[in-house]
């Protein structure tokens, strides 16, 4: 049995009229859902809801593991407790609501997480971590971390973490697409990668069967930073999750 994969998906609450005008829509890059279904999962997009909070461990029941995407606007700084210092929009608060009871309940089940990109933020802010609002205006001699989907810069994978476990090599290539990274790790969360000038690129939780989030976009399956071998992983914990009957 191939496992279901919960992806959420974008939203364009009026304020991104590039994705469907002045019309409230739900939307999902692509790529995605062609990463799952290529390395042999079943996506389904998870879109914002009225009241999450009934109906997010109904969601759970129905699939073996949840993939939170990235966004174009970031977590609202208000969450770790901070003043937005940079000009930049704010996720959604339905699409946010979402993912944060999706994050509490997956976790309680010890359901399988994969986060990318604005994901793993969303993990780490939903543990109690923060982030840099701006990686160039906070973190002085940071490298460029806005450069597209292709391979950008390197990562040095952390010994002994479930990532390291994953991968082969403790140095990948990987693309980056992103202007905000973690600061604070949530207690319960490590780091497992780092990009050359310390800017974190991977955390996992600790005790938990797969609980992972990196800050690269492995979507683009690249063949440099082992992205169909990451998702396998996350695959195989899935229907493993899915088959002991966890999912509940
Ligand atoms: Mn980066």
């Amino acid at each position: 049995m191939k496992p279901v994969i919960g992806i959420t998906s974008d939203y364009n609450g009026g304020d991104r009229p590039e994705f469907g005008g002045k019309i409230p829509t739900c939307f999902l890059r692509d790529r995605y859902v062609h990463a799952i279904e290529a390395t042999g999962g079943i996506p389904v997009i998870l879109p914002p809801l009225e009241s999450p909070s009934k109906s997010a461990r109904s969601i759970l029941d129905r699939i073996d593991g949840l993939l939170l995407t990235g966004s174009g606007p970031d977590i609202d700084p208000k969450v770790y407790g901070e003043r937005r210092r940079f000009r930049f929009k704010t996720v959604d608060p339905k699409r946010f609501s979402l993912e944060r009871e999706l994050v509490r309940h997956a976790l309680k089940r010890e359901m399988p997480i994969l986060g990318i990109c604005g994901g793993m933020q969303m993990l780490n802010v939903a543990a109690g971590g923060s982030l840099y609002q701006d990686i160039k205006g906070q973190i002085p001699k940071s490298m460029q971390h806005q450069r597209g989907g292709k391979p950008a810069h390197l990562i040095e994978v952390k010994k002994g973490t479930l990532l390291s476990k994953i991968l082969k090599g403790n140095r990948l290539r990987v693309n980056s697409a992103h202007h905000q990274g973690v600061k604070q790790v949530a207690p319960g969360y490590i780091v497992n990668a780092e990009a050359p000038d310390g800017v974190i690129e991977g955390i996992e939780a600790v005790g938990y069967p797969f609980v992972l989030g990196v800050q690269w976009h492995p979507e683009f399956l690249n063949a440099d930073d082992q992205s169909a071998t990451l998702f396998k992983a996350f695959l195989k914990m899935a229907a493993r999750h899915g088959k002991n009957g966890l999912r509940r």
